[in-house]
């Protein structure tokens, strides 16, 4: 019983520089990763960048080349993986076909008592709401609800920690949808640790207390969604959650939280936590919801900067908000996304405009970084 931060007893899953190498490949990079008791933990990440890996590691499909993992303060690194509290959910369900939906659930349990598991199976049907599908064969049912069965399956052993590799990955955008509002559900209601792996960012915001977000093997990033998307630390976590404009500025003076910049001959204020020197160059960043847009003149309201000489060069309406290009003086084309309050007619091709933002809602990012 140590500080949780602490490198004592920790009670969750505790990854300690987890590395795994195939041949002179790295695919994942000495992880270091604490993943509290009961949260929805989402490992988030462009296609090829260790998630998949890091997940069969944890179960114990794949040896790592170094590191450790531990549960609830116990070295799991060499447990054998059917010794592990630990199960996994598939993107391929893996149901077996020609057994009813009860008999699925119940196949980790049939050497117990057949009256505790004709009790736990139907604890767990109703749980996933599948209750009255109990005596279909898989191919009855449909993408979602075998999706749950194969919950139910992996939930009925009481695993400390639910492994979910890209579980809703088969399934079509709607029925994702609220399948992520299930999953989310159901791991509430079961207190469970969930580590979920995607690729879809708005998935793991959808559904995750913390998302660390991996890139070539690394965790870039890992926070709550609102402060990942709000304050990105990199490049690639400002571009991979959501979308950024990122403008190169040069550092002036530094006052208290803020920074005054240079933006390509307008001058900016931009919060930062970190040491920028003056006359550094760095990357601000604004999201495209976040800047406000209005005619050349109009003398927008945001106790921001104003940002003069833009020219609309694309617009396209998408309902809830219209979501302009805006070329700038210096060449670079800005996102700006205006919520559709139907207040006012659209800026059309070749309008001129200013832009404007609040200086709080910029951020500053090292310069070394590529701009992908
Ligand atoms: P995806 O979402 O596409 O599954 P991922 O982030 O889960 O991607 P991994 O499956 O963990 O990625 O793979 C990471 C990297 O390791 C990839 O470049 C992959 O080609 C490589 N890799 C994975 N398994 C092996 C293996 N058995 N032998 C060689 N290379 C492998």
């Amino acid at each position: 019983a140590t500080a949780p931060d602490g490198e004592g007893a920790f009670a969750g899953l505790r990854l300690r520089q987890l590395t795994k190498e195939f041949a002179a490949f790295t695919a994942v990079r000495a992880i270091d990763l604490d993943v509290p008791t009961g949260s929805f933990f989402a490992l988030l990440g462009p296609s090829g960048c260790g998630k998949t890996t890091t997940l069969r590691m944890i179960a114990g499909l794949e040896t790592p080349t170094s590191g450790s993992i531990e549960l609830a303060g116990e070295d799991i690194t060499w447990t054998k993986p059917y010794r592990r509290p630990v199960n996994t959910v598939f993107q391929s369900y893996a149901l077996f076909p020609h057994l009813d939906i009860f008999e699925n659930v119940a196949f980790g349990l049939r050497r117990r008592k057949s009256s505790e598991v004709d009790r736990k199976v139907t604890e767990m049907l109703e749980l996933v709401e599948l209750s009255n599908q109990a005596r279909k064969r898989p191919a009855q049912l449909s993408g979602g609800q075998q999706q749950r069965v194969a919950l139910a399956r992996a939930l009925i052993n009481e695993p400390q920690v639910l492994l979910l590799d890209e579980p809703l990955g088969a399934l079509d955008l709607k029925l994702r949808r609220s399948m992520q509002i299930e999953l989310k559900r159901i791991q509430t209601e079961v207190g469970l640790t969930f580590v979920h792996v995607t690729h879809d960012q708005e998935e793991a915001m959808t559904m995750a207390d913390t998302i660390a977000v991996m890139n070539a093997g690394v965790i870039e990033q890992m926070g709550a969604p609102a402060d990942l998307y709000e304050s990105p630390q990199t490049t690639f976590v400002a571009n991979f959650l959501g979308q950024s404009n990122l403008i190169e500025v040069n550092i002036g003076s530094r006052a208290a939280d803020f920074v005054t910049a240079d933006m390509h001959g307008v001058p900016v204020s931009v919060p930062t936590a970190r040491t920028h020197a003056d006359g550094d160059k760095a990357w601000l960043g604004v999201r495209p919801e976040k800047v406000l847009i209005g005619a050349e003149g109009e003398a927008l309201e945001a106790p921001g900067h104003t940002v003069p000489g833009g020219v609309i060069s694309d617009v396209s309406f998408v309902g809830v908000s219209t979501q302009y290009l805006v070329r700038m003086p210096w060449g670079q084309e800005l996102q700006v996304f205006e919520q559709n309050t139907g207040r006012r007619s659209l800026f059309r091709h070749g309008d001129k405009v200013e832009l404007s933002w609040r200086p709080e809602y910029a951020f500053l990012l090292d310069h070394s970084q590529d701009v992908a």
